[in-house]
């Protein structure tokens, strides 16, 4: 019966829900679902983490320590003893006359005695080195009978990233069901060799099967390294086919149309007038690009980037100024409350002066308040509401929104984009989007995480900042930087110390744990540095405090009323305080050089001379040496991001987190990089000429992509 049914032609191929499978029952699908495994395609794209090599013996003197090997031996001594805990110890030999030592901690009764004396094993297993020689802890291995001869494997044993609640082997034998499904090359493939590029790479089934079952000759190394061409080739796939969704989104949202904002620019004259400050060039070019935007009937889409401190606020301030020209309204989020608060405050100052009003819509305005702002939101006599993505929510209905500006776009997703941007299709029209962010990402990276959106860069500081003098530090030099601290204050001036503490990667199905650690640790530095400071105003922020307390306290410093300031990375975007002239970060060689390059922004805001510290845990490896390098030498957060992707280390620079992008299965922005000018060529080459094809991509790899592209 069930045979019959997965024959059936509509559940033929990737479509095929995994619960058609053999031995998937309600449990087992549950299980796989939550791992977003739905359809037998789902399971193709499963791919190992890793692979065993069993297709040959070692002989056991051959053995090397960290080096995975499989080896025939006979039981020669047996020990079942108790150290701490019940641990079991099997010497085995082999005619390369040396033994090896099989380490069991949790073993059943059955187990020990298989172990006699004379029995003939089989094992797989890692060696280390133990007590007596080597030894393999818990390695795989069965009995082989006494005149067995034991074949070996054909292909490499692909190891699959696990699944709780189902088992390596019945995962191992799904995969294997849901390839003897995979179609014929014709069928399967939508890229033919023929394309640009492509005859260079194996065929996506040639491929699937290469990764799944690879052949006893496949170079394991680059497999392990994921540059071997099945591995590019799916990468190459994927990262297409992401690319086309966006491109598509992009192409839906140019057919539909907006306010044309083509004012004649009185009041953005009038910004500019009363500044006390001239634009820099960058700024300056930048407004114009949006301003020629915002003129256009069709939704502006466009993303600025801008180094922290490069001056981007007073060009969204500017763009605002064009809405509210036309009589329409502009919405400004941004992801903390403390951001957008200092957003508040600088268009109040700003626009108030030019009749503009200026609406708060935060998740802490309550009862009245925010009875009354709603009010004026929707009737529009709000023309400007800052808020943060509390304005995404629903129940906030605007008058007539002309323009939304979203503010350190890495935080936001594109789904709460367009869930912000949904609030203005009034009349027909939806919003023009402006997106800044300060992470700056190299070009090749943006065309292909921000392919929904034209790209601008304010690539130019502010006149007269001090660059940020920038040393690397072994923490045994701790001592010295508390001194470092109390002279600072001495002199008025005040400090940031980040403590960081990146979550393993243990942690990460537990959001929330590398929060809780990060907080203990910097509540023990706070009380180290307080008990070391006696004299000075010692002030903690971290993620796990209440909204109200970190504001309060990052108001107290600001103000001047703190003099050190103990916070986890939660400052990196965070409240603009020019008197901090001394940033020291704790374990620099663990986070991403972006990130360092930001929290280091926090800095250098005044005109004091300004220095940041990085601390790390002495040895330093030659690749961590010279990503710090990078930070002393250069304070052009391009240039910083480019080598960030170059020098590829922890904290990457680009996770799925920073860019709203739905996660990758299998390709690695990072290290599949040198494929995008080929992704961004087929991508036009598709569009211009197989655009079914296109489609059936999207369908592929992205599938909720027509929900943008309706959205
Ligand atoms: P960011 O790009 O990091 O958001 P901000 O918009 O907060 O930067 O600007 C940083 C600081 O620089 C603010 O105090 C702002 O008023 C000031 N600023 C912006 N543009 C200029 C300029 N052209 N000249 C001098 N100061 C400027
Ligand atoms: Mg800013």
């Amino acid at each position: 019966m069930k045979a019959s049914r997965r024959a059936a032609p509509a559940l033929a191929g990737g479509a095929t829900p995994v619960k058609a499978l053999r031995g998937v029952g309600a449990s087992v699908a549950e299980k796989l679902h939550a791992r977003g495994l739905v359809t037998v395609q789902d399971l193709w794209l499963h791919l190992p983490l890793r692979y065993e090599d069993r297709t040959r013996l070692t002989p056991i003197r051959q053995l090397q320590p960290g080096v995975p090997a499989q080896v025939d031996g006979t039981v020669e001594a047996v020990e079942r003893g108790f150290r701490y805990r019940p641990l079991l110890r099997v010497a085995i030999g082999d005619d390369s006359h040396a033994t090896v030592v099989l380490r069991f901690f949790h073993f059943r009764a059955a187990q020990v005695a298989q172990f006699r004396p004379g029995v003939r094993l089989r094992c797989f297993g890692t060696p280390r080195p133990g007590q007596h020689g080597l030894e393999i802890v818990h390695p795989s291995y069965r009995v082989l009978g006494e005149t067995e001869e034991a074949v070996l494997g054909e292909a490499l044993d692909p190891v699959y990233p696990a699944i709780e609640g189902v088992g390596p082997a019945v995962l191992r034998r799904l995969i294997g069901q849901a390839l003897d499904l995979l179609p014929d090359a014709a069928t399967l493939e939508l890229l033919p060799a023929s394309l640009p590029g492509l005859a260079q790479l194996p065929g996506l089934r040639d491929s699937l099967l290469v990764l799944h079952r690879p052949p006893a000759d496949a170079d394991l190394a680059a497999l392990d390294a994921g540059t071997h061409p099945a591995q590019r080739r799916l990468a190459l796939e994927e990262l297409l086919a992401h690319h086309l969704s966006l491109r598509r989104q992009r192409l839906a949202q140019q057919a539909l149309s907006a306010r044309a904002l083509d004012g004649p620019g009185v009041l953005a004259r009038r910004l500019r007038e009363r500044l006390p400050f001239a634009l820099t060039g960058a700024q300056q070019r930048v407004f114009e690009q949006v301003r020629a935007d915002l003129a256009r009937p069709t939704p502006m889409q466009r993303l600025v980037q801008g180094d922290v401190g490069s001056g981007k606020t007073v060009v969204a301030a500017l763009a605002a100024t064009m809405a509210v020209e036309r009589g329409c309204q502009v919405a400004l989020a941004a992801p903390t409350e403390l951001l957008a608060e200092q957003h508040l405050a600088n268009l109040r100052a700003w626009l108030e002066p030019l009749g503009i009003q200026v609406a708060w819509l935060a998740g802490k305005v309550t009862g009245r308040a925010r009875v009354q702002a709603l009010a004026d939101v929707a009737s529009g006599q709000a023309q400007v509401v800052v808020g943060t993505h509390a304005l995404m929510q629903e129940g906030v209905a605007f008058h007539d929104l002309a323009l939304v500006i979203v503010d350190e776009q890495h935080r936001f997703g594109v789904q709460q984009r367009l869930a912000l941007r949904d609030k203005g299709p009034a009349h027909g029209h939806v919003p023009h989007q402006l997106v800044m962010t300060a992470t700056p990402i190299p070009r090749t990276l943006a065309m292909t995480a921000y392919a929904d959106l034209d790209v601008s860069a304010i690539d130019e500081l502010p006149p007269g900042r001090t660059p940020v003098q920038t040393v690397a530090v072994s923490a045994e030099r701790r001592p010295e930087l508390v001194e470092r601290i109390r002279a600072a204050c001495a002199e008025g001036r005040q400090a940031y110390w980040v403590c960081t503490l990146i979550e393993e990667p243990e942690d990460e199905g537990k959001p929330g744990q590398g929060m809780k650690l990060q907080a203990q640790a910097a509540e023990r530095t706070f009380a180290q540095l307080s008990e070391q400071l006696p004299g000075l105003r010692v002030g903690l922020v971290h993620g796990r405090m209440k909204a109200s307390q970190k504001q309060a306290t990052m108001r107290a410093f600001k103000e001047g009323a703190i003099d050190l300031l103990v916070a986890t990375t939660v400052i990196e975007v965070g409240v603009d305080v020019p008197n901090a002239s001394l940033m020291i970060v704790e374990n620099a060689e663990r986070l991403g050089l972006a990130q360092l390059h930001q929290l280091r922004g926090r800095v250098g805001r005044g005109a004091a001379a300004s220095s940041c510290v990085l601390l790390y845990q002495a040895p330093l490896s030659a690749l961590a040496r010279q990503r710090l390098d990078v930070l002393r030498q250069t304070s052009d957060g391009f240039l910083i991001a480019e080598k960030d992707l170059e020098l590829r280390g922890p904290g990457e620079l680009l996770g799925t987190r920073q860019t709203g992008l739905a996660a990758f299965r299998i390709a690695d922005l990072a290290r599949d990089a040198g494929l995008l000018p080929q992704v961004h060529a087929l991508a036009d080459h598709l569009l211009a000429h197989a655009p079914d094809t296109a489609d059936r991509l999207v369908a592929r790899w992205v599938g909720g992509a027509s929900r943008y592209a309706a959205a």
